[in-house]
């Protein structure tokens, strides 16, 4: 139900538009109390105003540090009016409603761009504003907070019609807690600096340290790992933030980046369907394979790139087992990550001291929303995730011949490891392993023929007689600009193709697959991974 404005507080430090605001709101019947400054201005401008300290029973004192924290301020503002009990309290102790709360803070990240000294940026830490802007938002059920000049006339035109919708008052008192978070984050981010105190916090995610870490990517590189705010440990959000480590050496900046890759692609496998393993290195698949047990799928999985899997992440999305175990320590890892691991293979882990086995007591969700962040100099690039799935019935088939059952399941196997390459990717696969990845090239041609390249030698590592890829599907992470990419998978071998299409040389590399005699699916959905 709207909500009229019968008294308004008012205490600005940015006094742009607030006199035309407050008079608009005094002509619509409402009283305006306001503190020291912002008073002046009103009274300056012809308005009556109460002034705060006359609710208070107290004076403005310590240089203004202390102006509007009293009960008779935050009873005024924290009492939610559908509740009788609140409304008895306030008139028990007298304190006055307060409808509408008009705040912008201390200017303290003008302060800081000044370059001002530490005592006068200590000085515009805002005490009293942030407390009533919580206040409020709190209780939006009640009252409307506004902590924008932008957002002024937009409510203005709603009191005139009889009221502040229960949708504005929502949406601004998420603008609030917004303002006060980035408030908070900018002064702890100085704050620590100054001091050397502590390592700032996650502002994106208004995240806590979780361990600092030896170095970043380099040794000559700081770093930490952070966990957000809303991934506390427990099954409700499993992944690598929130995983146990069982045994092995601490995790590294590269090995925790490494980990998420390898863990995330392995949840695309419903482990319901199948026994999954990727193995990662430079948060890359170096094999992918999906079995009916986790060593079937993993020996599938070595068999891509047996070189390249030395040192490597291993990714289950299953329990660990001991079959799978006794396989995996043969060669050297640095990580194990699964579900869970059963007693017997956690015992043939320890006889590897070294090697770290995290359990997560789950799967991450890959349909699920998020946010990914990434910086840039001077600010942050923000993104929702690529919660991005297809199944078959999404795929449009473009060629004469469609895929067979076999192709179409290894063509969405492919794709979905595709997924999980840093583009510009191609992913070989052949009975659900991969059968040569192409990853991080700057032409799409090129990661072709690496894939091509990768097969073939892999195909040699095994004692096989022709290459991996021949008679594979592939799975190309963005359209093929022109034919040469979609010819030189022909030439490995490949006999199916699942690309997003949208080229403007969708028709040539049709006719080229028709030309060759390959089956072709369209996905219309690009999965670039930079
Ligand atoms: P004015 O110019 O009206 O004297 O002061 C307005 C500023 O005071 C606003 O930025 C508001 O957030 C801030 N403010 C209001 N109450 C308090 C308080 O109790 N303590 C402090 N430190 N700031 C306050």
């Amino acid at each position: 139900k709207p909500t009229p404005v019968r008294r308004a507080l008012v205490s600005v430090s940015d006094k742009s538009g607030i006199v035309d605001f407050a008079r608009a709101l005094a002509d619509g019947g409402a009283e305006i109390l306001s503190t020291g400054g912002t008073a002046r201005t009103l009274r300056e401008a012809g308005l009556a105003v109460v002034d705060v300290a006359a609710v208070t029973g107290s004076p403005e004192m310590l240089d203004g540090r202390v102006k509007t924290l009293h009960p008779n301020v935050h009873g005024g503002l924290l009492a939610d009016r559908s509740k009788p009990e609140h409304i008895a309290a306030l008139s028990e102790h007298g304190i006055p409603e307060i409808d509408l709360l008009v705040i912008n803070l201390y200017p303290f990240e003008d302060t800081l761009r000044r370059g001002a000294a530490f005592p006068e940026c200590i000085e515009n830490i805002d005490i009293g504003g942030p407390a009533m802007i919580r206040a409020a938002a709190k209780n939006h059920g009640s009252v409307t907070v506004l902590v924008d000049p932008a957002d002024y006339a937009g409510v203005l035109e709603e009191v005139g019609a009889g009221g502040v919708s229960a949708g504005t008052r929502q949406r601004l008192a998420a603008k609030a807690f917004s303002r006060t978070a980035a408030y908070d984050a900018a002064i702890s981010r100085w704050f620590s600096e100054e001091t050397g105190e502590a390592e700032p916090t996650f502002i994106a995610f208004g995240g806590t340290l979780a361990e600092q870490l030896r170095y970043g990517e380099n040794p000559h590189q700081r770093a930490g790992f952070y966990r957000s705010a809303e991934s506390r440990p427990g099954p409700a959000r499993p992944g690598v933030a929130t995983a146990r480590q069982v045994q092995g050496k601490a995790l590294s900046y590269n090995n925790i980046n490494d980990t998420d890759a390898a863990f995330e692609l392995v949840a695309e496998f419903d482990p319901g369907d199948s026994a999954a393993v990727a193995i990662i290195k430079h948060a890359n698949p170096c094999g992918v394979a999906v079995g009916d047990s986790l060593r079937e799928a993993y020996e599938k999985a070595l068999v891509c790139d047996p070189v390249s899997a030395f040192g490597g992440i291993v990714a289950l999305n299953r329990t660990l087992d001991a079959e799978a175990a006794e396989k995996i320590v043969e060669i050297f890892t640095e990580v194990i990550v699964a579900p869970a691991a059963s007693p017997e293979a956690i015992e043939i882990v320890a006889a590897r001291k070294n090697l770290r086995l995290l359990v997560t007591d789950g799967l991450p969700d890959p349909a699920a929303p998020g946010l990914m962040v990434r910086s840039v100099a001077g600010g942050l690039l923000v993104q929702s995730r690529d919660n991005g799935r297809l199944g078959a019935a999404d795929l449009r088939v473009v060629t004469r011949r469609a895929p067979s059952e076999q192709e179409m399941r290894d063509l969405l196997f492919a794709w979905r490891v595709a997924k999980h390459v840093k583009s510009n990717a191609i992913v070989y696969a052949r009975n659900g392993a991969t059968a040569g990845i192409g990853a991080g090239q700057m032409s799409r041609v090129d990661s072709a023929r690496i894939a091509a390249h990768k097969s073939a030698e892999a195909a040699k590592a095994a004692g096989a007689d022709r290459p991996l890829a021949e008679g594979a599907v592939v799975a190309s992470d963005a359209f093929f600009p022109f034919a040469d990419g979609l010819l030189a998978a022909a030439e490995a071998g490949a006999t199916a193709v699942i690309q997003p299409g949208g080229s403007m040389r969708d028709d040539e590399v049709i006719a080229a697959a028709d030309e060759k005699g390959l089956a072709m699916v369209l996905t219309g959905m690009r999965h670039f991974r930079h």
